[in-house]
């Protein structure tokens, strides 16, 4: 109760600071700056799980779901008011200080992880309709299994299910990327180098084995900056992945390094106010990186 308190706090909090931030005078100091070379250069979004319908679990529902509905709402939104990319697109451009994108709309690259089925069943079909390229990063060792992934904790009420590989190899043949994200999803706190390395190249083989497609991007389970991951940044490298992802916001430039990308979580509890300014790279709270 303690936690489903606190983070709806936090939400609330966010939402407020954004609101504040949202002052019409300060959007305009706040674009000026933006639109200087130092302002983002591509917003990467990282979604979970899109649910048909809110679950009981309140807690669950606002750590990493998103309705059907409000997802509808965002995708309607980048689709006319950004420009959405693949990741492999935006890793080709990165290091390039004056890439010849066109127009003025604000890069964005979509990201899934986990590989709930939902994306699948809710999401795919709004992104084909809408033709928007996506990235969808899998812990193999779950496919096609309703549990949770180790670390969260079992919330009741909730299902986990996700994807088989056949709908895997479906997304993959209608433009979705599919990238690793280790085979047990395991915390880098948790795991040796060695044990690590090994989860990222079965992780890399399985893909390969199972959709006939070598995985070239990798995001990190839980997400969290550390020593280590920047230590395992040769090894994927070698493994023949462009780039890895973080996931505790932060924005991204045309120089940021291809293997600590930042992505910016969306769940419930997101104002279509706040969507809009973390789509044009002018949300406060979510374009400050979390260092852990
Ligand atoms: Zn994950």
């Amino acid at each position: 109760m303690k936690e489903i308190t606190s983070l709806l706090y936090r939400k609330k909090a966010k939402n407020a600071i954004e609101a504040l931030w949202a002052n019409p005078i300060l959007e305009g100091v706040q674009k000026a700056v933006s639109q200087k070379s130092s302002g983002p250069k591509g917003i990467i979004l990282l979604y979970h799980n899109i649910v048909a319908e809110p679950p009981s679990n309140s807690a669950y529902f606002h750590k990493v779901c998103l309705t059907a509905a409000e997802f509808r709402r965002q995708m309607d939104y980048l689709a006319r008011h950004s420009r959405v990319i693949s990741l492999s697109r935006y890793v080709a451009i990165l290091g390039n200080a004056s890439p010849k994108i066109p127009g003025s709309r604000p890069l964005v690259i979509i990201t899934f992880d986990d590989g709930y089925r939902s994306v699948c069943t809710e999401a795919y079909p709004v992104l084909k309709q809408l033709g928007l390229p996506a990235t969808l990063f899998v812990s193999t060792g779950f496919i096609g299994k309703r549990t949770a992934l180790p670390g969260e904790k079992p919330y009741p009420g909730v299902n986990y299910p996700k994807l088989s590989w056949e709908e895997i190899g479906e997304l993959a043949g209608d433009g979705f990327e599919i990238g690793s994200h280790t085979i047990t999803h395991a915390h880098p706190g948790g795991s040796t180098l060695a044990q690590y390395q090994d989860e990222i190249s079965r992780s890399a083989s399985e893909i390969k084995s199972r959709i006939g497609i070598d995985p070239i991007h990798f995001s990190w389970p839980y997400g969290k900056r550390s020593p280590m991951l920047r230590t395992l940044e040769p090894f994927l490298r070698e493994n023949g992945f462009i780039s890895a992802s973080y996931a505790c916001g932060g924005k991204n430039t045309y120089s940021s390094n291809p293997y600590r990308l930042n992505r910016i979580g969306l769940s419930a509890g997101i104002s279509p106010t706040h969507f809009r300014r973390i789509a044009e790279g002018l949300s406060i709270t979510d374009l400050l990186t979390r260092k852990k």
